[in-house]
């Protein structure tokens, strides 16, 4: 159970935004945040004490990365598990690899989260295109075919309304293991973002509700307008999560509202995470700092919020707005410092605030 002291160096795998904004908390926290990722010009490095360009499968490169600092934690979830592993044999790595492992499989992740209590859509496993045709008879049209690895942002996905057309995407997925899941006919989606210290302590923020455009978050609304029981609901899941992982972090659990008022996990981030973003300017720890706090080894802070927020993520083209956002008062503004804007790239974000009410 070690815990970092100040001026200590904590690891990064990964230097993209969330990287970035890690490595910013970090440094307020007086930790020197050391990046590894493979791009030369990655957003994290530009703003992190150290920079370690070297691939994710050099494993000669990832041990003397994490004998260089004092504890090893990541920002995306797509980590070779094996890099994971190397990382850990010198250095706490937290959370630990069985956390991305299981998030990198979308099957090993649906199977894993109801075996915890934490429901999900029906689904069923796809290896050939008869499996397809199979599992939509089985679930009933329309479904999504999803390939089981390396799907984010709604990539490797896409809605099927017959046997025929569920066959036919799974060819287009180059016949890429596949999961068929039910369609969850949702209300909202919600997430809730929640740390656990490395004492077992677990706090959550309060949920947010998100709004996507072609598979890709546009837009975040915090605290969310649920009942007591949802918001309850929705901790006691990802409580369960991060006990059955035995976590160390910062983790996303991203749910659907059915018409019922019921939810369905549909899937874990074991990061930080872009529905967390509101908690920079509205809660009193943000998501970075706790997560910063937690792989430390430190008390988790006060997850409250002060404020409501509106975030509205900056894709592509958007960025170009950011004078008229920096004239808005109620308005944060936060770019991540890439230096193309092409489609579909998360180049920052805004976060409008408004004060909650003292009573
Ligand atoms: P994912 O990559 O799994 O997070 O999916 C991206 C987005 O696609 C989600 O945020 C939903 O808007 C939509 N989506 C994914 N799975 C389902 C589902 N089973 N039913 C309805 N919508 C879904």
């Amino acid at each position: 159970m070690s815990a970092l002291k100040p001026a200590d160096r904590i690891g990064i795998l990964g230097g993209g935004q969330l990287g970035r904004m890690l490595a910013l908390a970090a440094a307020r926290l007086g930790l020197d945040a050391v990046i590894y990722d493979p791009e030369a010009d990655c957003p994290a490095s530009r703003v992190a004490a150290e920079h370690v360009c070297a691939p994710y499968e050099d494993l000669d490169a990832v041990a003397r990365f994490a004998r260089s600092v004092a504890a090893v934690t990541f920002e995306f979830e797509n980590v070779p598990v094996e890099s994971a592993r190397e990382a850990a044999r010198h250095a706490p790595l937290r959370p630990g690899a069985q956390a991305l492992e299981t998030a990198q499989d979308r099957l090993t992740e649906k199977t894993f989260l109801n075996a915890h209590g934490a429901r999900t859509v029906e689904f069923r496993a796809v290896n050939s295109a008869g499996d397809a045709r199979a599992a939509l008879a089985a679930l009933s049209a329309p479904a999504i075919l999803k390939t089981r690895r390396m799907g984010y942002d709604g990539k490797g996905q896409a809605v099927v309304k017959s046997a025929g057309e569920a066959a036919a995407a799974f060819e287009r997925f180059e016949s890429r293991p596949a999961i068929l899941e039910a369609f969850a006919p949702f209300r909202r989606e919600l997430s809730v973002v929640a740390a656990r210290a490395l004492d077992g302590e677990v706090r959550a923020f309060a949920l947010s509700e998100n709004h996507h455009a072609g598979g890709i978050l546009r837009e975040s609304l915090a605290p969310a307008d649920v009942s007591a029981a949802t918001e309850a609901e929705a901790v006691a899941m990802a409580r369960a999560i991060l006990e059955a992982l035995d976590y160390v972090g910062v983790i996303a659990v991203e749910l659907f509202e059915l018409e019922d008022g019921s939810l369905r996990v549909n899937e874990i981030a074991p990061r930080v995470h872009n529905t967390g973003h509101w908690t920079m300017d509205s809660c009193r720890t943000c998501q970075f700092e706790q997560h910063v706090r937690a792989v430390a080894g430190w008390p988790l802070g006060d997850a409250s919020a002060f404020a409501s927020a509106r975030m509205i993520n900056l894709i592509g083209a958007d960025v170009d707005a950011w004078p008229r956002w920096l004239a808005e008062p109620d308005a944060r503004l936060h770019l991540y410092g890439k230096r193309a804007a092409r489609e579909g790239r998360k180049m920052g974000h805004v976060t409008l605030t408004r004060p909650l009410s003292q009573d």
